[in-house]
């Protein structure tokens, strides 16, 4: 079950303890569970974290009282872009379709970001957007990906800063498999720093149900 993080025993046993007699100090509950207080140090760090549990200095640890679920979104949504974005593959616009579809192989990813001569970013190309143009009778290597790719102003991008999670909604909502991470330019111009897939928001989601 994904909404209540997985706790061992004795993290359980400590969170009894903590929600019967809370506030109680680390001391306490170690001498109720015969053990010392180093031993303890790392479930409690666990509890804490998690936001099971609440430390107060000087008062001692309280039952904090979230459900899983609650836990679960507070968590969610400390995840961001740039926690997760992988390294982004672009081609300038003026390479040709068959380049491209090359460097798709060897650079073994889905989506390639199109830059022109300033670094800019002006497109998308997908891997269909690469088929679509291979099954037509056109040459492939005199072919620019420019006439092929998906545009801007329609490509939907995101920054750094984002919520993972409001990225991995643009993906289901768009259709689309990847995301550039952009960085706007005072002039309004953008640049692509990084790169979100769903591999990465799969990547996330796991992260979430191990350590949380
Ligand atoms: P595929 O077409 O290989 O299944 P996608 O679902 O990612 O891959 O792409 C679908 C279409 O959407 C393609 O024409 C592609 O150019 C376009 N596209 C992909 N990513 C974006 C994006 N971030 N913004 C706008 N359009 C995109």
């Amino acid at each position: 079950m994904v909404s209540k993080m997985e706790l061992n025993n004795r993290q359980e046993h400590i969170l009894q303890i903590v929600k019967d007699n809370g506030p109680i100090t680390g001391e306490q509950i170690a001498e109720r569970l015969n053990l010392t207080r180093a031993t303890l140090r790392p479930d409690l760090a666990i509890l804490t974290m998690a936001g099971y549990l609440d430390a107060r200095p000087r008062v001692g640890y309280f039952y904090s009282g979230k459900t899983g679920t609650q836990l679960l979104t507070e968590n969610l949504k400390k995840i961001l872009v740039r926690n997760y974005q992988s390294i982004p593959v672009v081609v300038n616009e003026n390479v040709s379709v068959y380049d491209a579809i090359v460097t798709m192989f060897l650079e073994d990813v889905g989506t390639l970001f199109v830059i022109d001569e300033h670094t800019h970013l002006v497109g998308v190309l997908s891997r269909k957007d690469l088929l679509r143009a291979s099954i037509g009778k056109q040459e492939l290597n005199s072919i620019p990906v420019n006439i092929i790719m998906t545009r801007m102003p329609n490509i939907t991008t995101c920054e750094k800063d984002d919520l993972l999670i409001d990225v991995a909604k643009s993906l289901i909502e768009k259709q689309i498999d990847a995301v550039p991470v952009v960085n706007m330019t005072e002039n309004g111009d953008l640049e692509v720093t990084g790169r979100i897939t769903k591999t990465n928001v799969t990547k996330a989601f796991v992260a979430l149900a191990e350590d949380l």
